[in-house]
Parts: C-alpha cells; structure tokens; sequence
C-alpha cells in the first residue's frame, strides 16, 4: 500500500548521555539510510539531536532502534521523541555543530581495540601490523584528552598529521573512522621504540623479535599501556617473577596477569557468566578470581584469588603472536604508592637499569590512569579500583550536584565534582600521603576543572584535619575568597555514598566498616553501626574501643593490634602464651606495647573492623607485617574454611561490641589444635551474625528495614555472601554500590552527596 503524503511528519529526536566519541552519528546517519529516512543528526554540548521525516511507526521505531543498537562505548541517558513543525528535507546529513555554551559533553573513557581493527591490522595495506589502529568505536579517550570539545587538537594526537588516506577516512561519511579523532596508520601516526641498555629500535619486527627472546630468558620489561607504564614479564617463569619482585621493593601487592585468550585462562582460573562478560567488555578491566591451583610463587601468594585481564590494546595481541607464553605479568609501573609513571624520561630514569628494555611509544599520555579492578559477589560486579575504562564517565544522580567539590579520603583517593545533575569523579589516584600521588590530586584537579568548566561554590572534605585533602580544600577557598566549606565524618560519607549510588533517600540502617576515619569524638572509627540519612546520622552501635599501638605504625603491623587484644583478654599473661606470634616477637617489644597501653602513650583508641582482622590475622600467624594495604584481611579470608558453621561469642553492652570473649576462644581453639582455616571460618561467620544481631536490633527500635554495607572490610566476599543471605532471610532489604568502589575511594561521592542535600536546605 502506497503510503499518503499526509502521513509523513517530522519529528525530533533528542539523546541525551554519553554519545561523543563513540561513533553515535556514523551510527545514525547509516541506520538512517537503512530506514530510507530524510533529516540530519548534530551534535550538541548537551548531546545529540535528530530531525526526521517519516511515519510515527517509522519515527518510534527509530528511536527503539537506536536504543538497542547503539554503539557499545556509548552510555545513553534519556532518548525524547517529539513531534516537530513540517519541515521538507531531502536526504540524510551530518551537521556541524556549534559549541553555544559552557554546557559541556561528556568524556568517553578509553576503549578496549575492537574486533574490526584487529581484522583491519592484518588486512588494511597502511595498517598491517600497526599497533595503533583504532576507529570511532574503540581506541584511547580519556588518556588523551587535554580539553573540549573533543577535537584531535585537543588530543595528544596533535603531534601527528593525518596522511592523505587517514584524512580521506575522517572525512568519508561512510567510512567507520569518520571523526575518529585518534586516526592513525603506520604512514603518519606513532610508533614504538624499544630501548635497551646498548640499543634502540623502532622497527616493529625486530622489537618484538628481541622482546619474544628477553621474555623467553625471564627477562622483565617496562611497557608503556593506555594510561601508563606496566611492568611485564613471563606469568610462569619462576625467576622472572621474583626479578620483578625485587624491582617493585617493599612492595608485595598480588601482581595482575594478561592472559593470551579466555580459554588460556580457563585453565588457572573458574570463570563465571559474570566475569565472562567482564573480562570482555570494552572497559577491560582487571577481574578478581578464584584460581584452580597455586600459581608461579610471587604472583599473588598465599591469596585464592588471581586478578586477570584480557588483551586491550593492539600491541597486546601482537605481542602473544610474538610470545611463547600465553600468560604475562602487567603490574603498574611504579613503586609503591606513587603514582603510575606516564612519561618516556621518567619510566627509563627510574626502570633504566633494571630492566631487560623499555618497549614505549611517542605519544604522550596525558591523563593518568590504572587499570579498573572488579569482581564479582553473588552474580553481582562490585568495582573495587575505578580508573581506565570507567573514569571519567559521570555517575547519574537525582541531586543537583552544580560546583560541589568532594575532596575524598587519604589513602585510597578519589574526588567528585558536581555539574548539573552529574558527578564526575575521578580515576583513582591513590595515597595522598605519597608526595607525587599528592602532585598527581592536584593537577588532576586542575585538569578536571579546565575539562569540565567547573566552578567551586561549596568545598566538602573529611573531618580530619591533617589530610592533605582537607588541606587542599581549605588552601583552595581562602584562594578564591572564601569557598564555604563542609567537613562530613568518613563513616556516614560511606553509607551516603551507596544511598547515592542506589538511589536511597530518607534514613537507612548503615553498617560502615573499615580501616579508620576520624569520629566525632576525636576517637578513630572503623566499625560504625548508624542510621543515617544524608542530612545526618547517630551512631548507635560500635566495636569496643582499642588502644592502637603505635598510631599509624599499627595500620602496617598487625601483630601490634593482636598484642593489644590479648593483652585486654588475658593481662600480663599474654607474654607466655604458646602462639608463633610471642615466641617471634621480641620481648622488650611486647613490653614496650604492654607500657604504651598502661601509660596511654601514642595509643589513639579505635574501633575498627579492619584492625580487627589483623589481630586475628596476627594471632593466627598469617601475617605480622603488611606490605600492602589490607594484606591480613586478604590473607585472613583466603585461608577461611567456608564449610565452617561455628561462631564465636562476643558482647554488646552499651553500644559497644565486645571481642574479648571472642578472642579467648580462638585462644582455647589454637591449645586444642583446631587449625587456622576453621578458625577463621568460625570468624567470619561471627562477624555476619553479629550484623544480623544488630540490623534486627536497630529495626525494632526504629522500624527501617534498608540496609546499607559501606567500607573497606566488605570487600570480602565470603563475608558479603554469608551477609546477604542471612539478612535477606530475616526479610531486610541489602545495599551494597553498583557504580563506586564501596572501600574509601568512594568517600567522595558520599562527601558530595551530603553537601548537596545540605545545600538545600541552607
Ligand atoms: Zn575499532
Ligand atoms: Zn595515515
């Protein structure tokens, strides 16, 4: 049937949400000429907008359309179909866009390479074998971008002219590099080097012919990624290992591994659905999983879990064509604690003459960034280090967020800033403490600022004085006036960031357990059971204050935590107990501990679910002295006997949790011979039904029934799974973040949160 010329209408199409960058009008205009549609697509500060001619059948199923198939990087908030007075078109064109205002378009984050340029790197005549092939759907983004609108000027690609053919792809409408920005082929764009001691080459072939030889050797490597150098070397070489051991120093963090394919990593590791599908999304992160048999000593020891990722950039699957082996080690390059080395100069003065050669690049990285560490709880992912392929996309609230900075903690450091409706925050930066890492926050900061067009109208930091972020937001008003400021407690920004994260408002019961934060008793917390709005929370339960011997030097020794435990538990006997721990130690150190507690010197009390762990940790014999952040929970967790149905006694008395009784136990199980994965079974079953205890106690004397787990310690997975299912069970329902890490680097989304409902009601 002939369609009337009545029926044809225009109507407009409005899309909102990350569509630059990404491919989204190639995408339109082809989908267009598909569906035989007439109109154009522009791009707008606040997104995109179509105009069409067509039926309404025609137009709606357009917009499902694009819905459904939009390209895989984009992140689309809202798409409007509206209808718009007649207009006759002809054809379908790409408008160029004005940029009209401050109003801003979002960053994409960089994308993992995609299937048609690893196709095109062994079949396009300029891009054969060229490891920076990219198009409009795949490739760097952030790492890249110095400033908006997104424009190769604006990019480190500003350094290289686009050959005739490369500008002749930018600008084919129908080619699928149309305004790929980072166009590139091996007769224009960068290349590689290899540096070693005596040599350099930049000729691919050679490289990766002498690299393939070096990694056979066991030799480490520098390998310059996305968002920073990587040290590399053979997953299953045992001396190569410990090399790059000793290059990291004090450092014994569990090291990543590439794997070749999925199948290769199938054979170390149990893979779910789940982590299937993260493991291969565009984001590529790092996934956290359990592995089948112990791996090469030094990669991840005593841990029964192994962070894996899949190849991401082009060189990366050149190099396993190259590679004998089909897994590689590719932890940061950097030494612990600072900040992941981005620059040629910088990767060779401090790698130089420890590695086999540095394998760079020349192009510049000019944002910053890690890679993304994920896992996976009870068929949920749970982010745990938020970096590349995530920042800086916004996170999407329902509070107006304009000029809002949120400063974040210390030691796991991320900031927000509020535009409209959105907050972005930033990559994951680390521990402020670290001079560089502290360098890398503020000129993040800047950055963020300039990119975004952002204005500081209200300052939210931590209640602690001394962290460098606080100091940096008061320096930062007094520099612009008097910028109001908003100190928020550590443990109630926890709950407020997940309530933000899950769309929660009014009061919710929040457990918010971790290392420490400042209370508003001048005390450390780290254990905090409230019911807190964003507004406000009250604190009605707590761990049982603790001296920490020797303040910060006891966030780094356990076993200091586990003397002050047994020294509350069994008093000056303590020193003759039969435990690895006492006979180790030394005894003018246990009595100094033992005089430090007496005469309350350098003792700050604290109630913290982490050091918790740690004395048990250390009472247990698992571990003395961390050399990473959290290595006795990890540790503690990993040897947990998951079959074990036991719990251990504990007191609540004024508000207070008590572990004495707890302790003495564990105590009477060592003498009897019960082995330390039972214990620490029995352990952590205590904790899951000590918060089932109190959830059910706080909702009869207040009736709320939403439960929010925030901080660090829930992070462990055998803690969340027995949680969820008890608390489930008893009718509560269960909050844990989607969009943030739940540990402190997402302190700053909760900071922001509070400054916004705050605001308003000032
Ligand atoms: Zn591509
Ligand atoms: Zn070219």
């Amino acid at each position: 049937m002939a369609l009337d010329i009545q029926d044809i209408k225009t109507f407009k199409i409005q899309i909102a949400g990350l569509v630059q960058g990404v491919g989204f009008r190639p995408f339109i205009y082809r989908m267009a000429q598909e569906h035989k549609l007439s109109g154009w697509v522009e791009n707008r500060n606040d997104g995109v907008v179509i105009l069409i001619n067509g039926t309404r059948e025609e137009a709606e199923s357009f917009r499902k359309k694009i819905l459904h198939s939009a390209p895989l990087a984009s992140d689309i908030e809202t798409v409007t179909l509206t209808p718009h007075p007649f207009r006759k078109m002809q054809g379908f064109l790409i408008r160029n866009s004005e940029d009209v205002s401050e109003a801003i378009t979002e960053i994409s984050p960089d994308i993992a390479v995609c299937p048609d340029c690893l196709s095109d790197m062994k079949s396009q005549a300029h891009r054969i074998q060229y490891p920076f092939v990219n198009c409009t759907q795949c490739g760097p983004r952030f790492s890249i971008i110095r400033n908006l609108p997104y424009d190769r000027p604006h990019t480190t690609m500003d350094a290289f002219v686009m050959c005739p053919l490369c500008r002749s792809e930018f600008e084919d409408i129908s080619d699928r590099r149309f305004h790929a920005q980072p166009v590139a082929c091996k007769h224009c764009g960068p290349v590689y080097s290899l540096e070693e001691r005596e040599s350099r080459t930049d000729v691919l072939a050679e490289l990766l012919s002498r690299v393939r030889g070096g990694i056979k050797e066991g030799k480490v490597y520098a390998l310059k990624g996305l968002g920073g150098f990587h040290l590399m070397c053979d997953a299953f070489n045992e001396t190569a290992v410990s090399t790059l051991r000793s290059i990291k120093k004090r450092d014994g963090k569990p090291f990543a591994l590439m794997f070749r394919s999925l199948t290769d990593a199938k054979i170390h590791v149990e893979i779910s659905h789940e982590e299937e599908q993260l493991l291969l999304s565009w984001r590529r992160p790092i996934v956290l999983l359990k592995n089948k048999s112990p791996i090469t000593p030094g990669v991840a020891d005593d841990l029964s879990t192994l962070g894996i990722m899949l190849p991401y950039m082009p060189m990366h699957y050149l190099l396993f064509e190259a590679l004998d082996t089909n897994g590689i080690i590719l932890t940061s390059g950097n030494l612990s604690d600072e900040p992941i080395l981005i620059s040629n100069q910088e990767a060779i003065r401090q790698f130089g003459h420890q590695v086999e050669g540095i394998i760079t690049y020349n192009r510049e990285i000019y944002n910053r960034s890690d890679d993304s560490v994920v896992m996976v709880t009870k068929n949920k992912p749970q982010i745990l280090r938020r970096s590349k392929g995530y920042a800086p996309a916004p996170i999407r609230t329902y509070l107006k967020t304009e000029g809002i900075f949120a400063a974040g903690a210390e030691l796991v450091n991320s900031f927000s800033m509020g535009k409209g409706t959105h907050v972005f925050m930033s990559q994951y930066i680390g521990d402020l403490k670290n001079f560089e890492t502290y360098q890398f926050y503020q000129e993040t900061f800047e950055r963020f600022s300039r990119m975004f067009r952002f204005n500081p109208q209200l300052l939210v930091h931590d209640l602690h004085p001394d962290y460098l972020s606080t100091r940096f937001v008061n320096g930062l008003s007094v520099k612009n006036g008097g910028i109001p400021l908003l100190p928020v407690q550590h443990h109630h920004a926890h709950i407020a960031s997940v309530m933000l994260d899950q769309g929660l408002d009014g009061e919710v019961i929040g457990f918010s357990f971790d290392g420490l934060g400042l209370g508003t008793d001048g005390n450390l917390w780290g254990a905090e059971v409230m019911i807190a709005g964003y507004h406000d929370f009250k604190r009605l339960y707590h761990f049982e204050y603790m001296p920490l011997p020797g303040g910060d030097r006891a966030n780094r020794e356990p076993w200091r935590m586990a003397v002050a435990y047994l020294y509350a538990c069994v008093g000056d006997l303590f020193q003759e107990l039969p435990l690895p721990l006492i006979r180790e130690a030394k005894a003018a150190d246990l009595k100094n501990i033992r005089n430090m507690i007496d005469k309350s010197l350098n003792t700050p009390l604290i109630s913290s679910a982490g050091r918790l762990f740690d004395a048990v940790a250390a009472i247990l014999g698992i571990n003395y002295r961390a050399t990473y952040q959290a290595e006795a929970p990890m540790k503690l967790e990993a040897i947990a006997d998951r079959a074990e149905k036991g719990v251990y006694p504990y007191e609540i008395h004024q508000g207070q949790v008590s572990f004495r009784p707890m302790i003495c136990s564990i105590l009477q199980d060592l003498k009897e011979g019960i082995a330390p994965p039972k214990i620490s079974g029995k352990f952590h079953n205590t904790l899951a039904q000590l918060v089932l205890e109190l959830a059910i106690r706080v909702r009869k004397e207040s009736d709320l029934n939403r439960v929010v787990l925030s901080g660090g310690t829930f992070q462990n997975r055998i803690l969340i799974c027995k949680l969820v299912e008890l608390l489930f069970s008893e009718g509560f329902k269960i909050f844990l973040p989607d969009r943030v890490p739940v540990n402190d680097q997402g302190i700053a989304l909760g900071q922001l949160a509070i400054g916004a409902a705050m605001r308003k009601s000032m």
